[in-house]
């Protein structure tokens, strides 16, 4: 699907339409000193370690696509719920 890469749109700080940035999200790097992740590591130690069984065949084919709109008159951002994309192209 191709995407503008800006939309008018309403911003709920402004309360009016703007022509607003998008932007598509993505994870944030995975700090291994978190928590979970100290955990997880420690319980996947020795023998019998895996928790969980890994997904051998996912159900899914397709990832959620999220977009992030900005306003330009008072730099809030608004996320889209996620669309289930094969593939998504921000264009001109
Ligand atoms: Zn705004």
């Amino acid at each position: 699907m191709n995407v503008p890469k800006e939309m008018n749109r309403y911003c709920p700080k402004c309360k009016t339409h703007t022509l607003q940035k998008v932007a598509l999200y993505k994870a944030g790097k995975r700090r291994g000193s978190a928590i979970g992740e100290r955990r997880h590591e420690e319980d996947k130690k020795g023998y019998g370690g895996q928790k969980f069984p890994k997904l051998a065949k996912p159900a899914k084919t397709t990832k959620k696509q999220t977009l992030i709109f900005t306003c330009p008159q008072c730099k809030k951002k608004t996320n889209k719920h996620g669309i289930r994309l094969r593939k998504l192209e921000l264009v001109a």
